[in-house]
């Protein structure tokens, strides 16, 4: 092989490994098959309690400032582990109107200083108030359908990005201009769009 050929390949490579560490070393998906997950509620959608994506539709009213990720048929009765999508601290953990189980983590993400809302979370796996997690680390579980701890919704995953370092822990908001205080989780995670979600959704109520 000639060197200048060495050379292509080896800056062709340099290429590809910058490419993917820029895109990829910071965000972690915050649920398994994350890129093959029902997301029917994303980031913007007006929602009222008899219009809406879900079924049955969801109790609130506004626009969506996050994403949802909905859960499979088998998942209804298993753990289902929810991941942190950055590496911050943990500045809220624990019961939440309207989510239940919520933890509020704080971020740098694209050079901004965020507030990552995991709702809907099993109380008793919550991480401790404080804590430092990274990318990919394991912080909880999503609670169970029409519990306490899921905030009487569904069994899902409420990722939410605020574009501060405040506690407010609003899902959603009264008017379009407030969904500019929210970053939209699907522009910057690496879970989307590849080939669009094939995981069928399981929302029904428990009998
Ligand atoms: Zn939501």
């Amino acid at each position: 092989m000639s060197s200048f050929s060495r050379y292509v390949i080896g800056f062709s490579l340099m290429l590809v490994l910058s490419a993917c560490t820029l895109t990829a070393d910071t965000l972690h998906n915050p649920i398994s098959s994350a890129r093959s997950r029902a997301t029917p509620l994303h980031f913007g959608v007006y929602v009222t309690p008899d219009n809406g994506p879900i079924t049955p539709p969801e109790q609130f009213i506004g626009f969506h400032a996050g994403t949802d990720y909905e859960i499979t048929a088998d998942e209804l009765e298993s753990d289902v582990p929810v991941f942190a999508i950055c590496s911050g601290e943990i500045r809220y953990s624990g019961f939440t109107q309207g989510y239940g189980g919520l933890i509020a983590q704080h971020c740098t993400i694209l050079k901004e200083s965020v507030t990552v809302l995991y709702g809907h979370l099993a109380l008793d796996t919550l991480p401790d108030l404080g804590s430092a997690v990274q990318a990919g680390n394991k912080i909880g579980l999503l609670a169970s359908a029409r519990s306490n701890d899921s905030g009487g919704n569904r069994k899902h995953l409420h990722l939410g990005i605020h574009r501060s370092n405040s506690s407010d822990f609003r899902g959603y908001v009264q008017s379009k201009q407030e969904l500019a205080d929210y970053i939209d989780p699907e522009t910057v995670l690496p879970s989307f769009p590849l080939f669009g979600s094939t995981l069928a959704p399981y929302w029904q109520e428990l009998e």
